[in-house]
């Protein structure tokens, strides 16, 4: 029989009528003779409630105690749903992570799936029970909860998935699949009927937050087919219209190749500049500004060093912004001690914008025409990276709207 893993959302789960909803969906795929394991996030809000609970407390709380607090959003849902399915005459039982268990690292906050214990699982969906399981949590080897991130319940849902070696991984979200871009920023915004692997896996890492990066790497690395499509639609719709909804990450190489140069833009608000000015340009420089980074944890990403001049030159990267007061810390640490170079200056305030589509490798002059639409715009680049799928730009956080709406125009990306 097959199995599918179903993940429903913060929004999905976000009353219990909406979780009976879930059920109604969920006992529909039951009675068509699929085999379910359902994945929920905890309802809307409750995870940013109750972390906010400890920031009340202390600023910067303990990140093994803070996990012990965030994970219990999901361990509601869970039973809240096994009751709503219970309630329509079904078998279903929900299980934390632990209890699997799904074991990760101890990177408290952020932890890695190492592996998850299908045995459980197995033998409950033998007896014809709907599994429910925990999103975001697991346990690391000493029995510490531990939790994989915000968003990570996309990736508990397509790591158990790839563990059960289920069919497929439907992602139920509040929007009926993945667009050109936010559709909350853009209306104009065209949903994707497939989008590759490759371009699902750009969009994540520059800020899209329909589906955790870490999901789309499980989702690439097992092949797992993965769809993701809306929560919010008719629970009793006919099946076989639902299957071939929303939006699936597809692994053929050339799907849009001959549709379109650009697939979609992505944004991330959240991201802080920091320059040195005047460091010697010599070798070791870069390793003694961002080994210390680095060893703080702080994860770097885009980078500039000018040319020299005289032998100095200034040496610019980007950080995450809720790093930024860390990274200020320990760079004027560091250069104090080892360069000794001039003045630091950091910009809190900057935005990414990205514009990603695997129709680039073929097509030249893309990042031309990003550039002249934000110059007619009047947007100042800061930096730029490129990959040979992406070109993103960093810009005053101020002008990030206005650049994903020129590009989305300029690239013809609108719905027709
Ligand atoms: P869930 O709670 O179901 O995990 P999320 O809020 O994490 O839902 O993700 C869904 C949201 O992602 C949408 O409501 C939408 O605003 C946002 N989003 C960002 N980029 C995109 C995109 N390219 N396509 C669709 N949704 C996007
Ligand atoms: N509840 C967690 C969060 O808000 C995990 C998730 O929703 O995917 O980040
Ligand atoms: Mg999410």
């Amino acid at each position: 029989m097959a199995l599918i893993v179903h993940k429903y959302g913060g929004t999905s789960m976000g009353s219990t009528d909406r979780i009976k909803n879930v059920a109604k969906r969920v006992a529909k795929w039951h009675d068509a003779g699929y085999q379910i394991v359902v994945v929920p996030s905890a309802m809307s809000g409750e995870t940013n409630r109750i972390i906010g609970l400890a920031k009340e407390i202390m600023a910067d709380p303990d990140p093994r105690e803070l996990d012990m607090i965030a994970s219990t959003g999901e361990q509601v849902s869970v039973g809240l749903l096994a009751i709503a399915l219970q309630a329509l005459g079904k078998k279903a039982v929900s299980y934390a992570g632990w209890q699997v268990p799904i074991k990760t690292d101890s990177s408290y906050t952020k932890a890695r799936i190492a592996s998850i214990d299908d045995a459980k699982v197995n033998a409950d969906l033998a007896e014809g029970k709907i599994v429910i399981i925990t999103g975001f949590q697991g346990v690391d080897e000493l029995g510490n909860i531990t939790t994989l991130g915000r968003g990570g319940s996309d990736t508990s849902a397509v790591a158990i998935a790839a563990a059960l070696k289920a069919q497929e991984c439907l992602i139920y979200t509040d929007v009926d699949g993945v667009y050109t871009t936010d559709p909350r920023v853009v209306s104009e915004a065209r949903k994707l009927n497939t989008v590759t692997f490759e371009e699902m896996l750009e969009m994540a890492s520059l800020g899209s937050k329909v589906l955790q990066i870490r999901s789309v790497e499980f989702a690439g690395n097992y092949r797992m087919p993965t769809r993701v499509l809306s929560s919010l639609t008719d629970p009793l719709m006919p099946l076989a219209e639902e299957i071939i909804s929303g939006t699936l990450i597809s692994f053929e190489e050339d799907t849009n190749m001959e549709q379109a140069t650009i697939t979609g833009i992505a944004f991330n608000r959240d991201e802080a500049k920091l320059t040195v000015f005047g460091v010697p340009d010599k070798p070791g420089i870069a390793y003694q500004i961002l080994g210390p980074i680095a060893d703080a944890n702080i994860e770097v990403d885009m980078i500039i060093q000018n040319q020299s001049v005289d032998g100095k030159t200034d040496f610019t990267f980007t950080v995450p912004r809720g790093d930024y007061n860390k990274a200020m810390d320990v760079l004027n640490a560091s250069v104090k001690e080892h360069i000794g170079a001039g003045n630091i200056i950091g910009d809190a305030k900057v935005s990414k914008v990205s514009v990603v589509g695997v129709g680039m490798r073929s097509h030249v002059g893309i990042a031309s025409q990003m550039f002249r639409t934000l110059s007619d715009e009047g947007i100042n680049i800061q930096m730029i990276s490129t990959s040979e799928i992406k070109i993103s730009v960093l810009i005053d956080e101020k002008y990030m709207e206005l650049a994903v709406r020129a590009l989305h125009k300029a690239f013809e990306l609108e719905a027709a």
